[in-house]
This record gives C-alpha cells, sequence and structure tokens, in this order.
C-alpha cells in the first residue's frame, strides 16, 4: 500500500515503489536509523550517493536508497513533475506523504517554505536565475527535514546555468534535494545526468489514467476514459478535456481541419483558426499570470507610499518591471509555441488514427469519439498519403521550433494537407 501522496501516479507502480522506498529511507536517515543493507562507509545509512566519485559499485540497497540529486524523466504528460511534487511531499511530511498534514497540504498548494518549485522563466534558464537558486537551495530547511527543489525543464538549461546547477550538485548541502525533470536522460549534460539517480516515467495506460479522473475528479466513467483516450496518457491534458469546456472546445476546432482538408479555401481559414485558437488559449494562460506578478512587484516596492526615497524606489521599480515584462513576453512566446505544438500533435494523433483504420490494426483509437470522421478520411484517402500527412505535420512542428512565422508555418502544413 503506497503512501496517498502518490495516488495521482497514474499507471507508474514501479515508480511509486522506488520513490516510496527512497522517502522511507530519507526518513530513516533524519531519525538516525540505518536501514539493513545501508550504506557502512560513506555516511549515514540508507545514504547512496551515485556517480563517478571514486564510490564504490552500486549495492543491492541502492534503488530504494536515499541520494541528492535526482532527474525524472518521460514523455510530456506522463506526470513529471507530478512524480517530482509527489516525491516532495513524501520527502517533507513527518508521516512520509499521509496527504492530508499541513506540511502535505502546502506542498500541493505550492507555498510549502521548504519546497522550491522553479520553471524558466522564459524560454530557457539563464545563469542568474540558476546562480540564485543554488544560493536559496543551500539554505537550511525551516521545518528540520529537507530542502528540496523541484526543477522543471531542467533541459532548458544555459550552458552557464548547467554549470551553476552542476556546481551545487557536486557538492550537495546536506540536507538539500534536487529533482530535476526532463523529457529524457540524454537531454541533460553527461556531468549532470552521472550524478543523478534516474526515475523513468511511463505512457499511463487510458484505463490508469480514467481511474485517476473518476476517483480524483469525480468525472463519469464514459467521459473519463474518452478524455484519457484523446490525451494519449497524458494525465493533466486529459482532465483539462474532461472538466474544462473550452479546452473540448479547442480540441474540436483542431479536428476539424482534417475534414477542412479537401479544399484549398476552407483548409486555409481552417489553419487560421488553428493559429489564432492556440494564440487565443496562450493570452489567456498568461494574462492569468502576469497580472498578479506585476501587481506584487508594484507591492514590493511600496507603490503609493511617500517620504524619502520614494523617487528613488520608483526609478528602481521602472527598471524591474521592464524586466518583468521582458520575461512575461518570452513566457508567452513560449506558451504560444507549446500551445501550437499541443494542437499539431493532437492533429498527428487524428491522422494516426486515420492509418490505423486504413490498415485495419487491432490499436485503440485514441479519437474514438470521432470514428464516423475517421472512417470518412480513411476511406477517401491512402496510407500512402496518411504517412505523407503525418510527415508534413511533423515537418510543421520542427519549422516552428526553429522560429518560423506560426502562420507560415501551418499554412504550408496545410496545403500539404490537401494535396494528400
Ligand atoms: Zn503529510
Amino acid at each position: 500500500m503506497s503512501q496517498p501522496v502518490f495516488a495521482e501516479l497514474a499507471g507508474q507502480d514501479a515508480v511509486v515503489e522506488q520513490l516510496s522506498r527512497a522517502a522511507a529511507a530519507a526518513s530513516a536517515l533524519l531519525s538516525g536509523d540505518r536501514p539493513a543493507g545501508g550504506d557502512s562507509q560513506g555516511g549515514p545509512g540508507g545514504w547512496n550517493p551515485p556517480g563517478d566519485q571514486n564510490s564504490r559499485p552500486p549495492g543491492p540497497a541502492q534503488p530504494g536508497a536515499m541520494t541528492h540529486a535526482w532527474l525524472f524523466t518521460g514523455p510530456p504528460g506522463s506526470g513529471r513533475s507530478v512524480a517530482a511534487r509527489a516525491f516532495a511531499a513524501a520527502l517533507l511530511c513527518p508521516a512520509g506523504g499521509c496527504g492530508q498534514c499541513a506540511s502535505c497540504r502546502q506542498v500541493r498548494a505550492g507555498t510549502h517554505a521548504d519546497l522550491l518549485l522553479v520553471r524558466p522563466e522564459g524560454l530557457s534558464y539563464g545563469v542568474k536565475q540558476t546562480r540564485d537558486l543554488v544560493l536559496r537551495a543551500a539554505g537550511a530547511p525551516t521545518g528540520g527535514r529537507w530542502q528540496v527543489v523541484v526543477f522543471e525543464d531542467a533541459d532548458r538549461c544555459t550552458e552557464q546555468a548547467a554549470n551553476a546547477l552542476l556546481k551545487a550538485i557536486e557538492e550537495p548541502t546536506p540536507r538539500t534535494v534536487w529533482l530535476l525533470c526532463a523529457p529524457s536522460a540524454e537531454d541533460l549534460v553527461p556531468t549532470i545526468r552521472s550524478r543523478c539517480r534516474v526515475v523513468t516515467l511511463v505512457v499511463p495506460a487510458s484505463a490508469a489514467v480514467a481511474k485517476v479522473l473518476m476517483t480524483r475528479d469525480g468525472v463519469e466513467p464514459a467521459a473519463a476514459l474518452a478524455a484519457a483516450r484523446a490525451a494519449q496518457g497524458h494525465v493533466g491534458r486529459a482532465r483539462r478535456l474532461a472538466l474544462d469546456a473550452s479546452a473540448a472546445a479547442r480540441r474540436a476546432d483542431v479536428l476539424r481541419v482534417p475534414l477542412a482538408a479537401v479544399s484549398l479555401g476552407p483548409a486555409l481559414s481552417a489553419a487560421a483558426s488553428l493559429v489564432r485558437t492556440a494564440e487565443d488559449e496562450a493570452k489567456a494562460v498568461t494574462e492569468e499570470l502576469d497580472e498578479p506578478e506585476r501587481e506584487s512587484l508594484r507591492r514590493a516596492f511600496g507603490e503609493g507610499s511617500t517620504g524619502k526615497g520614494v523617487a528613488k524606489a520608483m526609478r528602481g521599480m521602472a527598471g524591474a518591471l521592464k524586466d518583468l515584462e521582458d520575461r512575461q513576453k518570452s513566457r508567452a512566446t513560449r506558451v504560444k509555441r507549446d500551445t501550437l505544438d499541443q494542437a499539431l500533435l493532437d492533429l498527428a494523433v487524428f491522422y494516426r488514427d486515420v492509418l490505423i483504420l486504413q490498415l485495419g490494426a487491432d490499436v485503440e483509437l485514441a479519437n474514438g469519439d470521432r470514428e464516423p470522421d475517421l472512417r470518412g478520411v480513411a476511406a477517401s484517402s491512402t496510407p500512402e498519403a496518411t504517412l505523407r500527412r503525418l510527415q508534413a505535420i511533423m515537418h510543421c512542428r520542427e519549422r516552428l521550433s526553429l522560429n518560423v512565422a506560426p502562420l507560415l508555418a501551418v499554412e504550408d502544413m496545410t496545403l500539404s494537407l490537401v494535396e494528400g
């Protein structure tokens, strides 16, 4: 029976087992116990650093032992950061992750004093952001347990930022635990990778994702399964599709593209609406974040107060505000790109389903709720054409990642979809 904090990790039994044991070893370390099979030379029991620091070969206790640097890998949506947060909760909770106590609740809300949740401020981690973080992470935990850093998108470090991070991981402070998240271990430089214990998440089965939606969010079984299939194992996205009507409407917009791709006029207007939809969605996401950030910056500078030094503080605020706006702008660019990429993935999954039907393969359809549409497209084209269309979508994603103007790239793709 695993701890309640791990309940959200759909279909990740091996990972839950690994993290539960590590959390128990971490707890034993704090109370000074030495679990059986623990380390007898290089530190307290259960502490088992990986890497090439002249340590002896890994013992049998290693998989469940505790270490100060972890790397959570897995495809997008498999729950890397969910797993990292759950592990953080288990480390910080006096009961090992009960899910109920003040500590567990604060981790869930992202307000725990000993938990640093970080994402890149713009498109990547800069050296300044990372150095500041390393300094803060070195502090002693106020709750007396661990200082935990959840470092999302660790693959988005600039070279200098990676060096700053490496230094922190090479010379760890005794109570600091780094939880890095990245799509795969290969996305990190070998020097960092070799010092982390890797946690590998898998794409969860639709049934496991549906179960989380039903038990946690109270979604009806049929709707939960449809959302889980449509999201292709992406838990967060499945939840949004099931609970957020506008997310479901946007998906419907995307899935109209293949039906419009029979003649040029409707196809181009579908392409334009695809880009606009992604922009609207990104705008909604970033606006929700932007204003509170500006507000708290203004408060920090004491806007509205009077007296000596106010003029000087106001000048300082103008600079900081400009900084913040620059970061918000580059975040908006990132969100816009990610959102459009998600739409293109949905589109690719539609054609994958078409191909499954054309080949008569015995594989579960992701868009089972659109079967008539899928059958229509399948009947009117060939598997070769479907493959070419899939290629056009992947090529479009590539061009977008190279900063080609979105509308241009999407229009070109649409022309290829029409050609078939
Ligand atoms: Zn707890």
